[in-house]
């Protein structure tokens, strides 16, 4: 509670008021961004906002109720955030090349809920990528509502490649005639091929969904292939790499409009987020420009320098690499857990998370591999070079320290990382 206010403050004109008001949360804010200034910022799910879209969510949108669609309101006085909704979805159309888009989910998970309300019902049986080789919560796992209201099939990795398995994909498809196919998750180092996917997913008459939260950003800046002109409907969050502000989408194919808007609302939920409709609208305009293209092609190529920098050094990643803006790394053969690497680097300024591994012997909170993302260091401006540089810190932090912050090398690697983030600083004070 010691930290200082400055007067650089990122907080925009209204935080004086807030920091009268409420000092405590004040605070908190200013001590949550030093934090996120002082560290390397690996986590793959997470990336940097601009201010322009933090100055929409910080806005008097979030007053308003707009229950329904624009033209189609529950509410009067809509006239403002009509135009906002229209702005947004024609972005995301002109951006994704889809027939329809659907910006009121207010995460990804709330998409998802959507995704499922509009195609399946309860007891239905869905075939996903299993948690435990890249997939994600919403996609059946026991958990969560998707794998206790509907019947979840899961595919994996097959261990040679430890990339998707095809040939499991399309025997469990045609074993159980599953309703919908999903495609996509949170530890998918490499492309996935939307073509098979589709053939299957035709082959077996279900509906094919591809959860694109982690990659969208990669696909609207043209670094990768997209799932829109391939899937019935492509769920995503706004915040990963796309660098939006927290939230949901979904695009899908003309036929399948009505049924998606009215599982979002009312099916799923009540007012949309207005100020984030708004955030959402300034991110996909951004993503439309050079700078972003730019941006969204050197994720991809820093996130090759790390992996392939960490393997060079016994920190293999798994399938040998990455196409997209992370990678997952198996720890076995340096000898330190997941847990333990994660707590060591987080010691030593560099900010990561553990992550199970296709296969892994240990307990999913112990974990025998890490993940590492590039979108938040690319953000900061940071190229190969610095990747190689921040490859060999990771290493020296996993493989020569203890977890305590005194530890010398955790010192060593904290002040090195002063050093790299001195050129590159998460958003420079104007
Ligand atoms: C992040 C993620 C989600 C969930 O997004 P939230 O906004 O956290 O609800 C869903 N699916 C995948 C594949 C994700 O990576």
């Amino acid at each position: 509670m010691s930290t200082e206010v400055r007067p650089d403050s990122y907080y925009g004109p209204s935080f004086p008021a807030l920091l009268e008001q409420d000092p405590e949360i004040a605070r908190l804010l200013v001590s949550e961004l030093d934090r996120q200034r002082a560290g390397i910022q690996l986590i793959a799910s997470e990336n940097q906002t601009s201010p322009a879209v933090l100055a929409a969510l910080g806005s008097t949108l979030s007053n308003k109720y707009a229950e329904g669609y624009p033209g189609r309101r529950y509410y009067g006085g809509c006239s403002e955030v009509d135009q906002v909704e229209e702005l947004a979805i024609a972005r995301a159309k002109e951006l994704f090349g889809a027939d329809h888009a659907n910006v009121q989910p207010h995460s990804g998970a709330s998409a998802n809920q959507a995704v499922y309300g509009a195609f399946v019902k309860p007891g239905e049986k869905v075939l996903a990528m299993s948690l435990d080789h890249g997939g994600h919560l919403t996609h059946g796992f026991k958990v969560s509502f998707s794998g206790k209201w509907f019947d979840a099939v899961h595919y994996g990795v097959s261990r040679e490649t430890e990339d998707i398995d095809y040939d499991q994909v399309r025997d469990l498809a045609r074993e159980h005639r599953p309703k919908i196919i999903l495609a996509g998750g949170s530890a998918v180092p490499r492309l996935i091929d939307f073509a098979a996917f589709r053939a299957i997913a035709d082959e077996v008459g279900a509906v094919f969904w591809v959860d694109a939260a982690h990659f969208i950003g990669l696909v609207a800046g043209g670094a990768i292939p997209s799932p829109v002109p391939h899937a019935d409907v492509v769920s995503f969050t706004t915040h990963k790499v796309l660098r939006g502000p927290r939230g949901g989408a979904i695009v899908c194919k003309e036929e399948h409009a009505a049924k998606i808007d009215r599982a979002v609302f009312p099916m799923m939920q009540g007012g949309p987020l207005m100020h984030a409709v708004a955030a959402k609208a300034v991110n996909f305009a951004e993503c439309a420009t050079p700078e972003y293209r730019e941006y969204a092609g050197r994720v991809v190529r820093n996130a090759a320098a790390l992996a392939g920098e960490l393997g060079e050094r016994g920190i293999r990643p798994i399938t040998g690499g990455t196409d997209t803006h992370l990678s997952l790394h198996d720890l076995r053969e340096v000898g330190v857990t997941g847990a333990d690497a994660e707590k060591r680097c987080d010691a030593a300024g560099i900010v990561l998370n553990k992550n199970a591994i296709p296969f892994d012997p240990e307990k999913p909170n112990v974990a025998s591999g890490i993940r590492v993302g590039s979108p938040s260091v690319t953000t900061q401006g940071m190229g190969e070079e610095q990747m190689r540089q921040v490859a060999a810190l990771i290493h020296r932090a996993v493989t020569a320290s203890d977890g305590d912050p005194e530890h010398p090398v955790a010192r060593e690697v904290r002040a090195q990382v002063g050093e790299v983030l001195s050129a590159f600083p998460a958003y420079p004070a104007a």
